[in-house]
């Protein structure tokens, strides 16, 4: 049985990455949704809806996850049941300086429970879920791993509010 849903959310300008990561939820056997671009907040909600795996990854199309983090946060998932969710910052120099939600992976159920980022609120998804999570009997946790992200390189995402 699947154990794990990628929410990735696209970007056009991406194919290439969107089919690697494709090709890399085939081969682990993982579930897959696609978000729509209709207003992040919206399309994660909709894709996380949709997952019917234990743990769903929320994965952004601008960041590049670590070898070894998926299969370790799911074992760390498995092992400290008063976890809730794990998730890495950004190697310098797009660090934030607190881990990132497009980098996290959750248990599904707690996801769906929680999930609430309001975009036009101005404030940043990460910490916006981080002080949701504190609100449940549930932990986050990360690894000594940085996932990077291409900031300014791909997409429009430079002015994140996670850096202002
Ligand atoms: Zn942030």
């Amino acid at each position: 049985m699947k154990e794990l849903t990628v929410v990735l959310t696209i970007h056009k300008d991406d194919t290439i990455y969107i089919e690697t990561v494709v090709q890399w939820v085939v081969k682990n056997g993982y579930d897959m949704k696609l978000s729509p671009t209709v207003g992040l907040a919206k399309a994660r909600r909709e894709c996380i809806d949709q997952a019917g795996t234990e743990y769903t990854l929320v994965l952004d199309f601008d960041t590049r996850l670590p070898d070894g983090y998926v299969e370790n946060a799911i074992k760390l998932l498995k092992r400290y049941l008063e976890v809730g969710a794990v998730a890495l910052d950004y190697e310098v120099p797009h660090t934030q300086g607190h881990l990132a939600f497009g980098t996290s992976i959750w248990r599904t159920d707690l996801l769906k429970k929680i999930y609430d980022w309001d975009e036009a609120s101005g404030k940043c998804e990460c910490l916006w879920m981080w002080e949701r999570l504190q609100r449940t009997k549930f932990l986050l946790s990360t690894l000594p791993m940085q996932a990077v992200h291409l900031k300014g390189k791909v997409g429009q995402n430079s002015q994140s509010p996670c850096n202002r």
